[in-house]
């Protein structure tokens, strides 16, 4: 789960890594509010998961209130590659003497975490690697072990910082190694990580990525649920837990397991039709699960009809096939329902389902007869 800049910064404040005083905002007089209680100058962030904001003008510094007004209504409500700004983090601006890059991220295949550091900040990381390698120190640690200070220090030698950063910057690190490995993290990431000419060090920027897996140790990120999703099916659907994403075509995709879903999908536009959504339900196909499902689909305005293909393993077909009737007796579905039961008990299930057919509810044998039926009744009603 990918946090917004002002969470990942709020994050790295409960572990003492230096960050600006500011706020959030989703209105103009908001914003002011919110600069008047940082002091100014400030800088207005939009806040979107996409990187460049800088360069693509959501980032402006301002001098005053009116200013501030200024920046905030044009940036609320800018679209960055594609994701629409609908709060700016409003923040006391700093002085720079020098840009720096850190973070910590999981790599996999050395089953330790890496540190990367760079004098070169400021800039994407991806380009300092590319254009020059060597700018970028590296250390890596064993997660039992962890991180020692004494490690810590020779890694920060080693990126030939300004001298005078060298201290600050490795007790930021420590803290930033907490930060990542105790918030249960799987990206930590400051760029730029900045100087200033007083020679304090200080996260003027946050990248952070929540390991999804710790999810049940950290009841706090429940209110980070949804906050990330600017589409509304996407929130809807993240917070009854679904793998949801939403896509722009009519028929509405229910699935369970990821590969079966994107399997319907790609079959969907096989047959000349346009999935409205990608979903998978998961392993076991209750009825709530089902019925939270079809609620999110249909929920959709674009959504034609709904192709449903399970594949019943440890969920018996018998099992898939009363979870679908009892989820449709408790949400009334708008459009057409085609249904493909395969695996476990197929036909057990598809004796249940041949119950309650109707031209609004059919089941087909396989995939492929399911996908057409599906897109010629979007079609039809398109
Ligand atoms: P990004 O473009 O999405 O990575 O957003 P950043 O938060 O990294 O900001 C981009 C750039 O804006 C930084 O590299 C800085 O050069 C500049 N910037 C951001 N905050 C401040 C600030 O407080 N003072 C000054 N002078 N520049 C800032
Ligand atoms: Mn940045």
């Amino acid at each position: 789960m990918d946090l917004f800049e002002y969470q990942g910064k709020q994050l790295f404040a409960r572990y003492g890594i230096p960050v600006s005083a500011g706020d959030v905002a989703t209105t103009v007089n908001e914003s002011v509010r919110a600069a008047e209680a940082a002091g100014y100058p400030v800088v207005v962030k939009a806040q979107v998961q996409v990187g460049g904001r800088g360069k693509a003008g959501g980032i402006k510094l301002a001098a005053d209130a009116e200013e501030v007004r200024a920046h905030a209504s044009a940036i609320l409500g800018m679209d960055i590659k594609g994701h629409v700004v609908q709060r700016v983090w409003i923040e006391h601006a700093s002085d720079i003497a020098e840009e720096y890059y850190a973070s910590f991220t999981l790599d996999r295949a050395a089953k330790k975490h890496l540190g990367m550091l760079s004098a070169q900040g400021g800039v994407e990381i991806e380009a300092v690697a590319e254009a020059s390698p060597d700018a970028i120190a590296r250390v890596e640690v064993d997660p039992v072990d962890g991180l020692s200070a004494e490690r810590c220090r020779a890694w920060v030698a080693s990126a030939q910082l300004n001298p005078a950063a060298t201290d600050g910057v490795v007790e930021l690190l420590l803290k930033l190694y907490r930060a990542y490995e105790d918030g249960d993290a799987d990206l930590v990431e400051i760029n730029p990580l900045i100087l200033t000419p007083e020679g304090k060090v200080h996260a003027l920027d946050a990248k952070v990525s929540l390991d999804e897996n710790a999810r049940f140790r950290h009841p706090e990120w429940d209110e980070l649920v949804g906050l990330e999703k600017t589409d509304p099916r996407e929130r809807d659907a993240a917070e009854k837990g679904l793998q949801y994403v939403g896509l722009d075509g009519d028929v509405g995709v229910i699935a369970n397991g990821a590969g079966l879903a994107m399997a319907t999908c790609d079959i969907v536009h096989e047959v000349g039709g346009r999935p409205a959504n990608f979903l998978d339900i998961g392993g076991g196909a209750s009825a709530q699960v089902m019925a939270n499902a079809l609620e999110v689909i249909n929920n959709d305005p674009s959504v034609r009809s709904i192709f449903i293909n399970i594949f019943g393993g440890i969920t018996k077909g018998e099992e898939v096939a009363n979870g679908i009737v009892q989820a449709l007796s408790q949400v009334d579905i708008a459009s057409p329902i085609v249904i493909r039961l395969d695996g476990t008990n197929a036909e057990q299930g598809r004796a249940i389902l041949a119950g309650y057919e109707s031209e609004r509810l059919v089941s087909r044998p396989t995939m492929v007869e399911a996908a057409r039926t599906a897109v010629d009744m979007a079609g039809a009603r398109s």
